[in-house]
């Protein structure tokens, strides 16, 4: 067998079931990667060794019973987005740094529920707002990739769910929670060589994540490989009446849609994704990605989104309008961190001072700009109105396609520090991830080949609302055909 930690999430619930691993040897195998990289990657910022170990102990007992749940014992990585009961939840914020919450959100709830252990809490961007992990207030993480010419520089892992994404490529966790907002699943995911899937918006709860921006984020996995994602997603999806946005739709079986295949499938090619100055490695993955899919039996279809370029833009406007309403509960009075001060306005201001990074700050400014009385008509309600342009753009291609396929990110993972002075070249890592998002759209990266440098690069599936059974039929095929065995230099 290999090693424990090396894993999918799949093989070790065989393993599992076949008496070959317990689940204490197999948390243990991962308690002890995390010992031995954590250090390095900084993947983790709270670790639950001891009641990820007595809750495996619970699984070996209901698996020596024959009452196994659906996940058994899988050691899993929770970002740390989602409030855990009784486990200091930060989103990577000195706000939040001593908070405790008395409550368990849905989707890890629904983990929980299904037998999972939970080995701690994953680093992020600080309240989710990032692409390459370096707003955390704990600090980046390390990808566990790096160049094949130059091994000493130190590349992101992605972000907001930086953490999680390196944490399975390292193979510290079998599987990882994420949210995704604008991209922070897929572009992560991307950059470490894994898979992950943003669902359709409403398919997992919201209750109990750290709101970003309420409109946009979504819960999802991140895992090895596509199977896991499923298995995962069938795990932390489901109506919840504590979300009025949940969707009450029956969860599928994702796990059987993963074999389905895409003969007789339409899959589109927006056009407007062939960005200008994209490298052309990107370029050549995606038409790599096309032939494959086709050989598997699938028509391919040139379709058009023609509002794509405004989706970037919008989203930076609608992302901070929101963050900006749903970061004005971080006071210093009901919780988390407070500095005191003369008077209540004082402390008010000298609570959000200390508590907020800088990209954070940033995007209340942003936000409270655009929804005030002089610019809300010409921002934030002109971005509503592109809002609905872009999803009707999707709901146009759907008449000619069921499911679309582009690249994930326009670059592979670039250096920690290179593009922190520079927010605007850090937004323009969103411009394949944010439509999804903006329209309420499943979608999943899934990794396809390495560049000249040896790093991983992935293809994005997107598909219509609620229709993830496709968008992973037709992950399957292309992660079939890339066979990609590759693993990064940092590993378990
Ligand atoms: N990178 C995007 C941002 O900074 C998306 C983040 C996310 O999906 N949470 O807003």
């Amino acid at each position: 067998m290999s090693k424990p930690t090396d894993l999918t999430i799949a093989a070790a619930r065989a393993a599992l079931a076949r008496r070959e691993i317990s689940a204490v040897e197999l948390t243990r195998a991962c308690l002890d990667a995390i010992a031995r990289l954590n250090p390095r990657l900084n993947a983790f910022i709270t670790i639950t060794a001891e009641s990820a170990l007595r809750q495996a102990e619970e699984s070996d007992r209901r698996i020596a019973q024959g009452m196994a749940r659906p996940l058994e014992g899988i050691p899993l990585g929770i970002k740390d987005l989602f409030c855990t009961a009784g486990v200091r939840t930060t989103a990577a914020s000195r706000i939040l740094g001593n908070f405790t919450p008395p409550y368990e959100s849905t989707v890890t709830a629904h983990l929980l529920r299904d037998g999972a252990v939970f080995l701690g809490k994953l680093n992020l961007d600080e309240f989710a707002m990032g692409s390459s992990n370096a707003t955390s207030a704990f600090g980046p993480v390390e990808n566990p990739w790096s160049r094949a010419n130059d091994p000493e520089t130190r590349l992101v892992p992605g972000g907001s769910s930086g953490g999680s994404a390196a944490a399975v490529a390292a193979r510290l966790v079998l599987g990882a929670t994420a949210t995704d907002t604008g991209g922070s699943i897929r572009q992560p995911a991307a950059f470490c060589g894994v898979a992950g899937i943003k669902p359709s918006y409403g398919r997992c709860s919201r209750f109990g994540i750290v709101a970003f921006a309420s409109s946009l984020d979504q819960a999802g996995p991140i895992a090895r490989d596509v199977r896991d994602c499923a298995i995962l997603l069938r795990s932390m999806a489901g109506f919840d009446p504590r979300d009025s946005t949940s969707a009450d739709l029956p969860v599928p079986d994702f796990e059987a849609a993963v074999e389905r295949g895409v003969a007789g499938l339409r899959i589109g090619i927006p056009r407007e994704y062939r960005m200008e100055g994209m490298p052309a490695e990107i370029e050549a993955l995606w038409q790599q990605g096309i032939a494959w899919l086709r050989e598997a039996g699938a028509e391919i279809v040139d379709v058009s989104l023609p509002h794509t370029k405004y989706a970037l833009p919008t989203y930076y406007i609608v992302a901070p309008a929101e963050a900006s309403s749903n970061l004005a509960r971080y006071d210093g009075v009901r919780f988390g961190a407070r500095e005191e001060g003369e008077d209540l306005r004082d402390l008010y201001e000298r609570t959000r001072a200390a508590g907020f990074g800088a990209e954070v700050r940033r995007r209340i400014l942003i936000g409270t700009y655009v929804l005030s009385a002089g610019y809300y008509d010409a921002y934030y309600l002109k971005a509503q109105q592109v809002r609905a342009l872009i999803r009707r753009d999707f709901e146009q291609a759907w008449e000619r396609c069921d499911a679309l396929l582009t690249p994930a990110t326009p670059t592979a993972a670039f250096a920690l520090g290179e593009k922190t002075e520079d927010p605007v070249a850090m937004y323009l890592n969103d411009v394949f991830t944010v439509p999804a998002n903006l329209a309420g759209l499943p979608g999943m990266a899934v990794p396809a080949g390495l560049d000249a440098q040896g790093l991983p690069l992935a293809l994005q599936v997107i598909g219509r609302p609620f229709d993830e059974e496709t968008v992973f039929a037709v992950a399957g095929v292309l992660e079939r055909a890339a066979d990609f065995r590759a693993t990064p230099r940092l590993i378990a």
